[in-house]
Formats: structure tokens, C-alpha cells, sequence
């Protein structure tokens, strides 16, 4: 029988969404869309003094930056409500009682130097780790005189003999002892239950078809697969995402990418370069096409397509598909994302913006070629709006221009030429079809006009045309920076 696809993303808001925490969120939304699922987003707040809202809500916005969105969740409700794991917990303790009630679980008094004592011996004799059993041991009178007399105990999972096995979509089929897992705790001695068994006490109750989260939680999966056998509950389908690895095949780092998703999006890369790099991360579409949407996600995404290797995580890669987005997108839209960061930089104001639309999305055509995040729009902008005597020669483009002996006369005539020019008006492409003449006239080699000229408009060695950076400058300050150029360049 074939359950209805119900699956879920459950992060602990104790942090920014990592980068590579967004990918089971991204791969699960998929698969519920591929097959007419349902997507849940719920917040595993247990943990209260980790856990803030304010992570939730980042979490939350970060998805929807991504346009991954919930059927079922915190904010929008479902027949499951509440999705706020830390709102659950007088069901997750009853869940708690009838396993006790069933012989499946037991108290625990052992105290904690106890534990420690258990823990320092097993590790000399180089024991297995873990809890040895004591309390499992007690008679049931004895048991139940010291609860009720009071006495702090935990409430340990009575692991059975035998072994488990489940099957994993990436990882094949997978078995294990039961003896290697320990009695472990489900419920502390404060009265809160641990992780392991709220996870699962939630996802029956949430009817979750398919667990797929990162291989970091595989420890944890045989603990709870012997929960769901105690409880009689179907087992879900699981699938466990290889880890993302640096460049260096090593554990991610800070160097190698490691941060969270919100870093990204302020740096300005587009939100679909993301989805689209963080599904190639251990996911391809077929053949080598690297680019592609979500559309095509979501209509080619199968688990056992997953690859089972650590996904490489390569930076650069990242880079360039984030201009490879910028390159293909329209001007307009650019424009629009790229505002925020020109806003931030402090180039202009959100009104000046509004006031001289066109005049920036003109500047964005001409370096939409070129930048790979939109944040990286305002560095190279930023002459456009220093002051005239404040203009930065780069190393390079005054290099260029200083190869030049003639460079002082040729920005003398050439400013004097461009001065009527500007005055009868004129596009770009007549400007450059008028300095063509100008510098066969003058006898000039192309770079002997055109590389002064950069390095005293732009400072830049490279860049947009140098006629639409006359234009841009507009006629005033053109003429000013090649009249300073003239004393700069001496
Ligand atoms: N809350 C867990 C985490 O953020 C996820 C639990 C799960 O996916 O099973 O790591």
C-alpha cells in the first residue's frame, strides 16, 4: 500500500539556515512537487535556551527568498497544527506514558556520577559506550515505590534484542545490531523529552512519508526506527543526503563556502543561481547541463538520482553560475536587485534611485556583462559618483595610459573636440563615430586615445564603453576629469 507523499524540512532555529541546510529543505519541497505531496515546514524549538525567534522568522524568509514554500507550517496552520514542536509536548509526554505503559520504556535513577563513573570504565577496558542496563533490571515494585516516593529519574527506550534494518534512497539497504544501540534516554529527568523521540513521536502523528535530511542524523536513524516498531507505527522511507565538502574534499570550512544562506543572499547572488547550485550539490539533471530551473527540478528530481559521495561544494563554481543568472536575466530586474546594494554601499538613496531610474538601469546594462553577484555592482560603479578630484586611478589603467608620451596633448585636443561634440547633443554611438575621425585626424592609434581617456573617467582599466561612460558622467564632469587628468597624468 502506498502512502500519500507527506514530507517535511524540521530545523532548530538555534542559528542561521546554513547553506547547505537549505538543501534537504530544497530537495524535499522537489519530491513533494514532483509527486503531488505535501510539504511541511515544522520548527523544532525543544531546545528554549538555543532556539529564538528571530532565527525562526530568518529561516522562514530565507526559504521564501529560495521560493520554496509550505502547504502545511508555523504560519499558515494545517490539519496537524501546531507545527512549533516546542507546543506539543503534553504529546509527546503521553506518547512518553504509553510506551512505559507498554513495557517499552523505563525509569532510570542512576545518577549522573554514576553515568560518568560507567562511562571512565568502559572507556579503559575500551568497552562499547553506553548504558549498561541497571535500572532495566529493577523489579517493578521497587520501580514504582521510588517514583512515587519522588526520586529524580530519566525514562530510557528498553531496547528489544534481534536486529533492525530499513532501507535508505541513497544508501541502499541498511542493517543493524540492536545490542549496538543503547538505552538511550527519551525523556530527562526535568520531564523533557530528548530529540529522538519527539522526532519521531511528531512525524507519525504528521503521517511523514519519507524522511530525507543530511547525513549527519544516520546516528540517530537506528534509535528511531526501533521507536516506530515499538509503536506499531509504519515505518517512513528515508534517505540521507551525502555531506557538502570544500574544493579540499574536507569537511566545509568558513574558507571553503561554509556560511549560512542569509550570507549569500546579502552578498547579492541571484536566489535561483542558489537553487540551482545547491541541487547539483550530490543531484544532477542528466547528461552535463548544468544550468537549469526550477521548473526542471522539480519535473526531473528523483532520490535515486542522489548521488551517495559528498557532494563538492566549489566556490568559484558558485561565482560563476551566480553571473551566469545576472547575464541572462533583464536589465529591469537586475536593476531592481542590484538597488539594495547600490542603497547599502551608500552610492545613492533609495529617492535618487526612483528619481534617476533610467539613468541606473543604463549603468546596469553596462555592467550586467560583467558581475557575477549584485554585490558587486557598487565597487565598480562607485566612480561614477566620487567626487571629480577624488577619482582613484587604478594601478593598471594609469599604467596604461602613461605609456603614452603623447597622452597630455592627445587629452587636451580630444577635450576640446569632445566639448562641441557634447554641446550639439548625440547618442553614444555617434560620439564614437565622431573620435574616429578625430583621432585618424590627430594621426592617434586607437589605445593612444582610448587608454588615457578610461583612466581619467573611470580610473578603471576595463569596463563599459568609454562613449557610454561619457554619457553617463554627462558632459560637466567629463569635461572636469579630463582637465584633471591633464595635471594627474604629468
Ligand atoms: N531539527 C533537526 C535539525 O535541525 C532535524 C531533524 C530531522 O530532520 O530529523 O538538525
Amino acid at each position: 500500500m502506498t502512502r500519500p507523499v507527506r514530507v517535511r524540512f524540521a530545523p532548530s532555529p538555534t542559528g542561521k539556515l546554513h547553506i547547505g541546510g537549505a538543501r534537504p529543505a530544497l530537495f524535499n519541497w522537489a519530491y513533494a512537487r514532483r509527486h503531488g505531496g505535501v510539504f511541511l515546514l515544522r520548527i523544532e524549538d525543544t531546545d528554549p535556551e538555543r532556539s529564538t525567534k528571530e532565527y525562526e522568522l530568518a529561516i522562514l524568509d530565507g526559504l521564501r527568498w529560495l521560493g520554496i514554500h509550505w502547504q502545511e507550517g508555523p504560519d499558515v496552520g494545517g490539519p496537524h497544527a501546531p507545527y512549533h514542536q516546542s507546543q506539543r509536548i503534553e504529546r509527546h509526554k503521553q506518547r512518553a506514558r504509553e510506551l512505559s505503559a507498554m513495557g517499552r520504556a523505563y525509569p532510570c535513577f542512576c545518577s549522573r556520577e554514576r553515568l560518568e563513573e560507567l562511562a571512565q570504565r568502559q572507556e579503559a577496558a575500551k568497552e562499547r559506550q553506553g548504558y549498561d542496563g541497571l535500572c532495566r533490571r529493577l523489579d517493578s515494585q521497587t520501580v514504582a515505590q521510588r517514583v512515587a516516593a519522588g526520586e529524580p529519574h530519566t525514562l530510557r527506550f528498553a531496547v528489544p534484542a534481534g536486529a533492525t534494518e530499513f532501507h535508505d534512497h541513497i544508501r541502499g539497504p541498511m542493517r543493524f545490531e540492536n545490542h549496538e544501540v543503547e538505552d538511550w534516554v527519551m525523556v530527562r529527568s526535568d520531564g523533557n523529552p530528548t530529540y529522538n523521540f519527539v522526532v519521531v513521536c511528531d512525524d507519525i502523528d504528521m503521517q511523514i512519508s519519507l524522511i530525507m535530511r543530511g547525513e549527519e542524523h544516520l546516528i540517530n536513524t537506528p534509535k528511531q526506527v526501533l521507536l516506530y516498531h515499538a509503536f506499531g507505527a509504519a515505518l517512513p522511507e528515508f534517505a540521507h543526503l551525502p555531506l557538502m565538502l570544500g574544493t579540499d574534499k574536507k569537511k566545509l570550512s568558513k574558507r571553503t563556502g561554509d556560511t549560512s544562506l542569509q550570507d549569500y543572499r546579502d552578498k547579492g547572488f541571484p536566489p535561483e543561481a542558489v537553487v540551482n547550485f545547491l541541487c547539483l550539490q550530490g543531484w544532477a539533471l542528466s547528461g552535463s547541463q548544468e544550468i537549469f530551473s526550477v521548473e526542471e527540478l522539480v519535473a526531473n528530481f528523483e532520490i535515486k538520482d542522489v548521488n551517495k559521495a559528498g557532494a563538492v561544494f566549489d566556490i568559484e563554481k558558485f561565482l560563476w553560475m551566480a553571473g551566469e543568472y545576472i547575464r541572462r536575466d533583464s536589465v529591469e530586474r537586475v536593476a531592481e536587485r542590484c538597488a539594495p546594494h547600490v542603497v547599502r554601499a551608500g552610492l545613492m538613496s533609495a529617492e535618487d534611485l526612483a528619481g534617476r531610474a533610467d539613468w541606473f538601469r543604463s549603468v546596469v546594462s553596462h555592467e550586467k556583462e560583467r558581475i557575477r553577484t549584485y554585490g558587486e555592482l557598487p565597487a565598480r560603479i562607485e566612480y561614477l559618483f566620487v567626487a571629480d578630484e577624488k577619482l582613484v586611478y587604478g594601478e593598471d589603467a594609469e599604467k596604461n595610459a602613461r605609456r603614452h608620451a603623447n597622452r597630455l596633448t592627445t587629452l587636451s585636443a580630444f577635450r576640446a573636440w569632445l566639448e562641441l561634440q557634447l554641446a550639439a547633443g548625440g547618442d553614444a554611438a555617434a560620439l564614437r563615430e565622431g573620435a574616429k575621425q578625430f583621432q585618424t585626424e590627430q594621426k592617434l592609434k586607437t589605445p593612444e586615445l582610448l587608454q588615457p581617456l578610461r583612466c581619467a573617467l573611470s580610473g578603471h582599466a576595463s569596463g563599459p564603453d568609454t562613449f557610454e561612460v561619457i554619457l553617463l558622467l554627462g558632459a560637466q564632469r567629463t569635461l572636469r576629469r579630463l582637465e584633471l587628468a591633464q595635471e594627474r597624468l604629468a
